[in-house]
């Protein structure tokens, strides 16, 4: 496995005429950047990871400084997974003196409006690492399913020549969903935070009973203070998303209520696999 830091060395070796699969992230991994990794191992060439706490997708207020970081760890579990390259620039590399263009993707809602600029920095970032890397495939959790919706929308209004993979949201056994921030979490704050994917489940019931999936998420949070609950229309497939914060911590979550034969597309999964 190859480390690499600029943009000159890792475009210079990559061969571009294999099967060339990208997984973004910005690292501290667990088992749910693993599974994108493995997924990416199984049906590519050639298998960049990118390891980036991207600062221009951080509001003022936010995380940047504290983000976990372990980039020895990262890269030593990248190599277990048969990894070619992991990409590690520096900001000035990715964001030189003088940087001055935005993708800036309409989107409404959930994340869109509670974290302003959030997905324009998302979208730089991934266009940059796209054109870096021209991969054919590139990676992407459920967990951040409107990031997928905006990328998509991207790749389209922008004629990119790519396809997306999304990988179902990997969970601790208790069900809350593997992020790095839960490193942020005290043991009780750990208890308390159960409670959003258990609202979710409860929202999803209601769904099936035929009640307001919404009502039901927002009366099962028990005591978490909700950013958002919404539903959300993504290309078809029906999300019920969530932010909540957990003390200073602010987690993300959704589960998926419909995927008509016609959307499973969206996800770049084939039907058999929903
Ligand atoms: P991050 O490092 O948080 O930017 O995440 C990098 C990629 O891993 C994104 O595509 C995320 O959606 C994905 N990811 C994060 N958490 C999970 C999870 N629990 N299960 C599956 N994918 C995940």
């Amino acid at each position: 496995m190859n480390t690499v830091r600029t943009i000159t060395e890792l475009r210079a070796a990559i061969d571009p005429s294999r099967r060339v699969g990208l997984v973004p992230t910005m690292g501290a991994f667990h088992a749910g950047h693993l599974s994108l990794l493995r997924a990416a191992r199984a049906e590519c060439d050639v298998v960049v990871v990118s390891l980036f706490v991207n600062p221009t997708q951080f509001g003022a207020n936010e995380d940047l400084a504290r983000y976990p970081r372990d980039e020895e760890r990262d890269a030593r579990l990248a190599e277990e997974e048969g990894v070619d390259f992991v990409f590690m620039p520096a900001v000035e590399e990715m964001y030189p003196a003088g940087f001055g263009t935005w993708v800036d993707v309409d989107d409404t809602g959930g994340e869109g409006a509670a974290r302003p600029e959030h997905f324009r920095g998302v979208a730089t970032v991934c266009l940059k690492l796209f054109n870096i890397v021209r991969p054919q495939l590139a990676y992407f959790g459920q967990k951040d399913v409107q990031q997928v919706s905006v990328l998509r929308r991207m790749i389209r209004d922008l004629d990119l020549d790519l396809e997306l993979r999304v990988l179902p949201t990997v969970r601790e056994e208790d069900g809350l969903a593997l992020s790095s921030r839960n490193a942020y979490l005290s043991p009780d704050e750990r208890e308390r935070a159960l409670a959003l994917p258990q609202a979710l489940e409860a929202g999803r019931s209601a769904h099936v009973r035929g009640s307001d999936p919404v009502a039901a998420t927002r009366s099962a949070l028990n005591g978490l203070e909700a950013d958002y609950v919404e539903l959300l229309d993504l290309g078809g497939v029906t999300v019920l998303a969530a932010a909540a914060r957990v003390g200073s911590t602010r987690l993300i979550d959704n589960v998926i209520l419909e995927i008509p034969c016609q959307a499973s597309a969206w996800l770049g999964r084939t039907e058999q696999e929903n």
